[in-house]
C-alpha cells in the first residue's frame, strides 16, 4: 500500500462507505477536462460528474479566474448584517434565469442544507400565517439530502433506518407511471382537501438517488396545480435535475409551473465549489415580514454566502450564457439517443430512459439484489480497468457527463458498455 492509501486508511473517515469491507479508494492527484488522474498517472473518464455536480469538465479556466481574483478582493464574511457584490451578482442572475414569481435567493452551502431551508420556509410561512399545516407529501424513492429535515422527507429505508424514530411525518405517494398517474392525482388530491398539507416536495422530473427513475412533464404539472390549487405549497429539489441536466438549464423549463420555492446547489458554481440556494416566491418571502423579529427565517451558516463560492457561480452563469453550451448539452442528448436506440433489442438490459444528458437502465440480473447488489463493486473495477470512472446505483447503470465529453469519449464508453454486458453474461449468465 503506498503512503497517501496507508495515511488515508489510518485517518479518513470516507462518505456512504462500509470502512471495515471496502476496498482502497483511488487516490486521485489531477482532474482536467473530462478526466481524473491518479497518483500512478493513469487517466479515468469522469462519467458521473463527480457525485453529478461537475458541469463544464474540471479546471474550466474561466471558474479559476474567478476564484482567483475574487480570493485577492474578498474571501469570505459574515452575511448577516454584510453583504458582497458577488452574492448579489448570483442573486440578480439566477432570479433572471428563473420564472417570474421566485424573487428572493436564501444563501446556503450544499443539496441538503437547500433543501433543509425550503422545508423551514414552508413550515414557518404557515406558521407565521398562524394557520396549522403540518402534513408534508413527497413521492416514494425520494432522496433530499442526508440532513434530518431532508431525510424526513425522503425514502425510508437502510441509508436513515437508524434515524427513522426521529423523522417528521411524511405521505408518500407511489412512483408515477403512466398506468397509475390518474390514481396517483385522485390519491394526492383526497390529500390535500384535508387543509392539512404545508408542502409537496419533489426532484422534478428525475429522481436522481432512487436510480434515475423518471417520470412525464404531465404528472409533474398536475400534482402540483393540484398542490397549488389546495393551497399547498410547491417546492422544487432542483440539486440534481438542475444546470443543463435535463437538457433544459431546469428541469422546471419543461414546465407550465413553476414551484414557490426551488433547490439549487451541485452545478451552481459548475461543480468546483460547495454552495446552495433556496429561492422562494415575494409572496413566500413576505409572510417572514413583521415587526416581531421572531417572525424571520432564524436560519443560517457559518459560510452563507461564500464569496469565492459567489464567484464560481457568476463564472458557471457566464458559461451557461453561452450557446456554445447548449451545443454541447445537445450532443450529448443526441449521442445517448442514438446509444439507447442501439441498445433497444439488449435483453440484457431493461427499463432504457434518458432525460437530457443523464442516461440510465438496469442490467437485468436473475436475482436483483438492490443498492449493495454485488453488481456495484463488479461493475466500478471493470469500469475503472477500462479508464473510466462509474458508480452505479445498484443494477442500474447510468451517464451523466460533464458537458466537456467530446463525441470520441462518449462513443468509447458506449462501447465499454457493451464489453460489460458480454462479460456479465459470461460471469452471472443472468438470462
Ligand atoms: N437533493 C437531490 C435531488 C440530490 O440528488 C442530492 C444529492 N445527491 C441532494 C439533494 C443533497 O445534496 P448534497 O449532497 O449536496 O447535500
Amino acid at each position: 500500500m503506498n503512503d497517501l492509501l496507508a495515511r488515508d486508511a489510518q485517518y479518513v473517515w470516507h462518505p456512504f462507505t462500509q470502512m471495515k469491507t471496502a476496498g482502497s479508494p483511488l487516490v486521485i492527484t489531477g482532474a482536467s477536462g473530462s478526466y481524473y488522474i491518479d497518483d500512478a498517472g493513469n487517466k479515468y473518464l469522469d462519467c458521473n460528474s463527480s457525485w453529478w455536480t461537475n458541469v463544464h469538465g474540471h479546471g474550466e479556466p474561466r471558474i479559476g479566474k474567478a476564484i482567483a481574483e475574487q480570493y485577492q478582493k474578498l474571501d469570505h464574511i459574515i452575511f448577516a448584517g454584510a453583504t458582497h457584490p458577488a452574492a448579489i451578482e448570483v442573486s440578480e442572475r439566477v432570479v433572471k434565469l428563473l420564472p417570474d414569481a421566485l424573487q428572493k435567493v436564501f444563501f446556503s452551502d450544499n443539496g441538503s442544507t437547500s433543501v433543509e431551508v425550503a422545508l423551514k420556509m414552508a413550515f414557518q410561512y404557515w406558521y407565521n400565517k398562524e394557520t396549522v399545516k403540518k402534513r408534508v407529501l413527497a413521492l416514494d424513492g425520494a432522496y433530499h439530502g442526508d440532513t434530518f429535515g431532508a431525510m424526513s422527507v425522503g425514502q425510508r429505508g437502510y441509508f436513515n433506518k437508524p434515524f427513522e424514530h426521529l423523522f417528521f411525518e411524511v405521505d408518500f405517494l407511489d412512483f408515477p407511471t403512466p398506468e397509475n398517474e390518474q390514481e396517483l392525482l385522485s390519491q394526492a388530491e383526497v390529500l390535500f382537501k384535508t387543509g392539512e398539507f404545508a408542502a409537496l416536495i419533489l426532484e422534478p422530473l428525475v429522481q436522481g438517488s432512487a436510480g434515475m427513475r423518471m417520470y412525464s412533464v404531465s404528472f409533474l404539472e398536475a400534482l402540483s396545480r393540484l398542490a397549488r390549487n389546495h393551497g399547498v405549497l410547491v417546492i422544487f429539489d432542483e440539486v440534481m435535475t438542475g444546470w443543463g441536466r435535463t437538457g433544459k438549464l431546469f428541469a422546471m423549463d419543461h414546465c407550465t409551473i413553476a414551484p414557490d420555492i426551488v433547490c439549487l446547489s451541485k452545478g451552481l458554481t459548475g461543480g468546483i465549489l460547495p454552495l446552495g440556494l433556496t429561492v422562494a416566491t415575494t409572496e413566500v418571502f413576505d409572510a417572514f415580514l413583521d415587526e416581531e423579529k421572531t417572525k424571520a427565517l432564524l436560519h443560517g451558516h457559518s459560510f452563507t454566502g461564500n464569496a469565492i463560492s459567489c464567484a464560481a457561480a457568476c463564472a458557471n452563469l457566464s458559461i451557461f450564457d453561452e450557446k456554445e453550451t447548449f451545443e454541447r448539452i445537445e450532443q450529448i442528448c443526441n449521442a445517448h439517443a442514438a446509444f439507447l436506440e442501439k441498445l433497444k433489442t439488449d435483453k440484457r438490459v431493461t427499463n432504457l430512459r434518458q432525460r437530457g444528458t443523464i442516461l440510465a437502465f438496469e442490467i437485468v440480473m436473475k436475482e436483483p439484489d438492490g443498492y449493495f447488489s454485488r453488481l456495484f463493486e463488479y461493475i466500478h473495477r471493470f469500469f475503472l480497468d477500462e479508464g473510466m470512472f462509474i458508480r452505479p446505483l445498484g443494477n442500474t447503470l447510468f451517464l451523466n457527463p460533464p458537458y466537456s465529453f467530446t463525441s470520441e469519449q462518449l462513443q468509447h464508453v458506449y462501447a465499454a458498455i457493451g464489453r460489460l454486458l458480454d462479460r456479465i453474461e459470461e460471469d452471472f449468465k443472468q438470462v
